[in-house]
């Protein structure tokens, strides 16, 4: 079975959440697929940060899940983008870019985080330039942790108000740029994350029978979806949307 996830915000405050995600990947079986597409993280300051973060214990239950052959894919959120190849390396991980094509049955399927569509929200977008870029992200690294942690807090991403996660706004996509990056792909369903709005919406595009699912956030209990190559399931507050393929 391939499941799909984003968006749980990880911290070592948010403890709930981390029990959730426990529960969750209980049901994972050998052979099983977990895409994570983005902000399992709150924040991350580097790979070298794992116990400054209190993250050892998500650090090891990837690890356990991988051990168990269930095999693990993350793509960056705009939270935790500086999640790198030692982190992955050590829990069995694999990194995906931005924009991931899945194909299942000769389908093809475009993944994202999913806040690169948010194109009416001026501030993130020159944020994501500044942080996605390699000068800039070699110059984050190379100041020790305790420097890390203070420019994070100064950060418009680093939240101090994780209980309640209502620091920041997060706007939706514009219809534009999801026309824009199905049709840049060829493809007639993408999965996005990010926006905290779970739902399967049609695209009006210029390719026939589109779809996009958002997956939802984990703050007061787990979204997923399930994928087969006949349908897609999305789970979130105790109902189930279903697109048949
Ligand atoms: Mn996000």
């Amino acid at each position: 079975m391939i499941y799909l996830i984003s968006d749980l915000h990880l911290s070592a405050t948010e403890t709930d959440i981390f029990r959730r995600f426990e529960q969750f990947t209980a049901r994972l079986v050998p052979g099983d697929q977990l895409y994570i597409l983005g902000d399992l993280f709150e924040y991350w300051l580097g790979d070298d940060a794992v116990f400054f973060l209190g993250h050892e214990n998500t650090f090891n239950l990837l690890r356990i899940l991988t051990e168990k052959q269930v095999k693990i894919f993350f793509m960056a959120g705009n939270r935790d983008f500086l999640v790198g190849q030692t982190f992955s390396k050590e829990c069995g991980v694999t990194l995906l870019t931005q924009e991931h094509i899945l194909e299942i049955d000769s389908r093809k399927l475009l993944l994202m985080h999913g806040d690169s569509l948010c194109t009416d929200d001026a501030p993130h977008q020159a944020f994501r330039s500044m942080v996605l870029d390699d000068t800039w992200q070699k110059g984050f690294l190379s100041k020790s942790i305790a420097e890390r942690d203070q420019l994070a807090r100064l950060a418009r991403y680093r939240s101090d108000d994780t209980k309640t996660g209502k620091s920041m706004e997060i706007m939706d996509v514009t219809d534009s740029a999801v026309s824009a990056i199905v049709e840049k792909h060829s493809v007639r369903l993408l999965i996005h994350g990010h926006t905290h709005r779970p739902a399967i919406h049609s695209i009006n595009c210029q390719l026939p029978n589109c779809h996009r699912i958002v997956l939802g956030d984990w703050a007061s209990c787990e979204s997923w979806i399930t994928l087969t190559k006949d349908e897609i399931l999305l789970h979130h507050h105790g109902i189930t949307d279903q697109l048949i393929l």
